[in-house]
């Protein structure tokens, strides 16, 4: 991948790096991780889906530029984001290299290619979707550049890609170690290698040739452990505090369906939030 990384070392981990990459615009870890030794991690032992609660959002959102067509969604998991996809008359395709995962999504009435993201692409370079969405896959990709830039062969005309990822080193988080003189606890090796905050996640998509339609981060977290909720030292908290956000969106929601995407707009705004959304796409030339 790239040769020139160099930058402020934010954190040390097992014996590598997390560097602010003045080459890349975005922090990751230093040296990078071996391809095939991740995509084994991934089949294997990585169990876990980031909870993405903004599925509904996102369909509102393309709505507003799109009339139902094709999807892709690249690591789909256990198939939820799709689903709302279907309902909303869209013909839904994901990738998922998980199996359980996969079975789940299948059953849920979407197509799934159980092939990793790199094997996908390789064999289906000729295919176009409408709206490709990435959630919670460019922190766990070495070569993200070279991936987005790959990815806009594959969006049809006037297409748009949807890419959402946790919002790391931001301000929330950052006033909370600094309170607590605790360790970036965010960081996750083998996978998530790569760290973006807002700033990092644009400069990525500038770079690669997309233009920034919107903009979105997802509920702070980050709050509840600066008002005294330690959910790092106590999962029972924390999906208790995420079934509290869960629990006031619907209640938003249900008042004015836009409303939760307005107030998550303003938080990207300011940089804070647990994940950033955005919604993009291709500079014509
Ligand atoms: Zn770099």
């Amino acid at each position: 991948m790239r040769s020139n990384c160099r930058g402020n070392v934010l954190a040390e981990r097992d014996g590598r790096k997390i560097i602010k990459c003045q080459e890349c615009g975005f922090s990751h870890v230093y040296p990078m991780f071996d391809e095939e030794e991740l995509e084994k991690f991934y089949e294997n032992v990585y169990a876990e889906s980031t909870p993405s609660y903004l599925w509904f959002e996102k369909v509102q959102n393309i709505r507003k530029w799109k009339k139902p067509g094709s999807i892709l969604d690249i690591g789909c998991w256990e198939g939820k984001q799709l689903e709302y996809f279907i309902q909303d008359g869209w013909q839904c395709e994901g990738t998922e290299l998980n199996k359980k995962a996969a079975a789940v999504a299948m059953s849920r009435g979407v197509e799934v290619y159980q092939i990793s993201i790199r094997e996908f692409f390789n064999r289906y370079n000729y295919k176009t979707w409408d709206v490709i969405n990435a959630a919670y896959i460019l922190e766990h990709i070495p070569d993200p550049l070279q991936f987005l830039v790959s990815i806009k062969n594959n969006l049809g005309e006037d297409g748009i890609l949807i890419v959402e990822v946790p919002n790391e080193f931001s301000p929330f988080q950052l006033a909370y170690i600094k309170e607590t003189l605790i360790e970036p606890y965010w960081i996750a090796l083998p996978d998530h290698l790569n760290y973006f905050d807002r700033e990092g996640l644009e400069t990525l998509l500038s770079r690669a040739g997309f233009k920034i339609i919107h903009g979105e981060a997802s509920f702070p977290m980050e709050m509840f452990l600066l008002m005294g909720d330690n959910y790092l030292a106590d999962r029972v908290i924390g999906k208790k505090d995420f079934a509290k956000v869960v629990e006031m969106e619907r209640v938003l929601r249900n008042h004015d369906p836009g409303l939760v995407s307005q107030l998550y707009t303003a938080l990207y705004q300011c940089s804070v939030g647990r994940s950033i959304v955005l919604y993009a796409k291709p500079v014509k030339h």
